[in-house]
């Protein structure tokens, strides 16, 4: 309606919405001309610069599908998500195109010298879409071992944006401050609702992105009236002297709404939502205005969605009652890729009174209001949140035990005021210095997958049918802290109150001036 209106805004760059639609299309003839065509799967290891959303948007004139890369992951973790998904082609910047020399079968387009500027402006859409292939696969921690795969349908995608404009009246004048990784499903709100709305994305670089103060700096600079962020993030702002304007929507959820953040919403906005939902289903699967902080809860159901509470015989609980948290409805998954057995588990075939359909097992439990809310009550299973990281702890155990110096691994999260934090709880056949050993995972996990204490053991606690118990396990005296081999204690007075201030916040024992937060 309106080409000549500013659509993206990044760094120094601006693009109307005319010059995102021509950027985009030139984008797609030059991953045409690199083979990719309806059905394949790009790979996007991307900058936060201005080329991400013409990328992404291109990948999608293709009818292909994209699996975002966080270029923070380690590189077998890439390898990995790349060989799993069967990615063809990875589109990268020229920065980082030396991630994938080694890559045999994967054809590599670097936005830089793939010459996009002189490709033909206008692209041709195929004449209708595939609803078969997913728009985008998005990796997620997998209790096994691996990461998997989610593989999300266009309609459901499209399901979701709808709903959220009915919901969120965003309108030409707004303008969304765009803060997550690509690799984490909740940017697809970022990046598409605004366009969906005539409104303004703006693209926050990936040091603003670590920064509250510069995150605060461009919601007052580019005069942001929405930002969608983890409880994490929220309180990083929080801890700054930034307030928004009344009118300032605030939109919060990935883990469980702290009080005193909702405290806080209510305090600076009248307009702040807690989202709840899991990749599986799509981005947010329900939402609620944030108003009563005595009882925070993720409210109800978005547009063609349901949402169930079941016994484990899959019946119906009744108000009040605590059971786990199924959903229903147009935001469903396609399954896992390539794992037909979790994909069975985990999106059940539910027949109720006559009526059947398909749900997702979230895991989550919950209960409902008499209203109709939901409140959600934490996990029933060894999947955490940390910072606004979904975390199978089955999956860094498991990396530890690949050790060859680890006999057994069990990685807990206590319960603690303040942020949370894995502690790992290691039975080992050799002793390895702490160094070793967090310079190891890394080269397997993504720095918030690893834990910030290791405690080594003997034995376990077991419960009485003989498995681990990970209740007793905090409670344990036995054990030793691992501490870094080059341990070297402050010096100076600075030094001496640097590394008490740390062992405090980090609550840790012995911080040494070499020690790496
Ligand atoms: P992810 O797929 O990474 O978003 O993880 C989904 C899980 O995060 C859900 O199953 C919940 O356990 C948790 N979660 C997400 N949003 C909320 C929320 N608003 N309140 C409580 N838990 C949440």
């Amino acid at each position: 309606a309106y080409p000549e209106a500013i659509a993206m805004r990044c760094q120094k760059h601006t693009l109307t919405y005319e010059e995102l639609d021509v950027r985009s299309n030139q984008m797609a003839n030059a991953l045409a001309k690199a083979g990719v065509v309806m059905g394949k799967k790009v790979a996007l290891y991307l900058n936060r610069d201005e080329n991400m959303l013409p990328a992404l948007l291109a990948v999608q004139k293709l009818g292909a599908t994209y699996v975002p890369l966080d270029p923070s992951y380690p590189v077998s973790r890439i390898q990995y998500i790349i060989g799993d998904a069967g990615a063809e082609v990875v589109v990268c910047n020229a920065n980082n195109r030396n991630v994938f020399q080694e890559m045999e079968n994967t054809s590599v387009v670097d936005l830089e010298t793939c010459d996009v500027s002189n490709q033909p402006v206008t692209f041709e859409l195929p004449a209708s879409f595939d609803a078969a292939v997913p728009v985008y696969m998005i990796y997620t921690s997998g209790s096994t071992g691996n990461p998997k795969g989610v593989r999300i349908p266009q309609h459901a995608l499209l399901n979701f944006l709808t709903a959220m404009k009915g919901r969120l009246t965003l309108g030409p004048d707004d303008a969304l401050l765009a803060v997550t990784s690509l690799a984490f499903y909740i940017s697809g709100l970022e990046l598409y609702l605004p366009l969906l709305s005539g409104a303004c994305v703006v693209v926050a670089g990936e040091t603003e992105v670590k920064s509250a103060n510069k995150l605060a700096g461009l919601i007052d600079e580019h005069r942001i009236t929405i930002m969608q962020g983890t409880p994490s993030l929220w309180q990083m702002l929080k801890e700054t002297d930034w307030r928004p304007n009344e009118k300032f929507t605030v939109l919060c959820g990935g883990e469980a709404l702290p009080v005193n953040l909702a405290q806080w919403f209510n305090a600076i906005t009248g307009n702040a939502w807690n989202m709840y939902g899991p990749t599986e289903t799509t981005i947010w699967s329900s939402m609620a205005k944030i108003n009563n902080t005595d009882h925070v809860h993720i409210g109800t159901p978005i547009g063609n969605t349901q949402m169930f509470i079941l016994d484990e015989h899959l019946m119906p609980l009744p108000v009040g009652h605590v059971g786990e948290l199924y959903i229903g409805g147009d935001g469903l998954a396609m399954d896992y890729h390539n794992r037909s057995e979790l994909t069975k588990e985990k999106f059940i075939q539910w027949q109720y009174k006559g009526h059947a359909c398909k749900l997702f097992k979230t895991g989550d439990l919950a209960r409902f209001n008499s209203d109709g809310s939901i409140v959600c009550l934490g996990r029933n299973d060894g999947q955490v949140k940390i910072q606004g990281y979904r975390i199978e702890l089955g999956e860094v155990e498991s990396k530890m035990m690949n050790l060859p110096e680890v006999d057994h691994a069990v990685v807990v999260v206590p319960q603690q005021d303040g942020p949370k934090a894995m502690v790992a709880y290691l039975k080992m056949k050799e002793e390895l210095p702490l160094d070793v050993l967090r310079s190891r995972l890394n080269l397997h996990l993504p720095a918030y997958m690893i834990p910030g204490k290791f405690i080594l053991v003997e034995s376990f606690p077991l419960t009485p049918n003989g498995k681990v118990d990970r209740k007793a396990l905090g409670n344990l005296q036995q054990g030793k802290q691992l501490t870094g081999e080059g341990y070297v204690a402050p010096r100076t007075e600075r030094e001496q109150l640097m590394a008490r201030l740390w062992e405090q916040v980090l609550d840790v024992e012995k911080v040494g001036i070499n020690d790496n937060f």
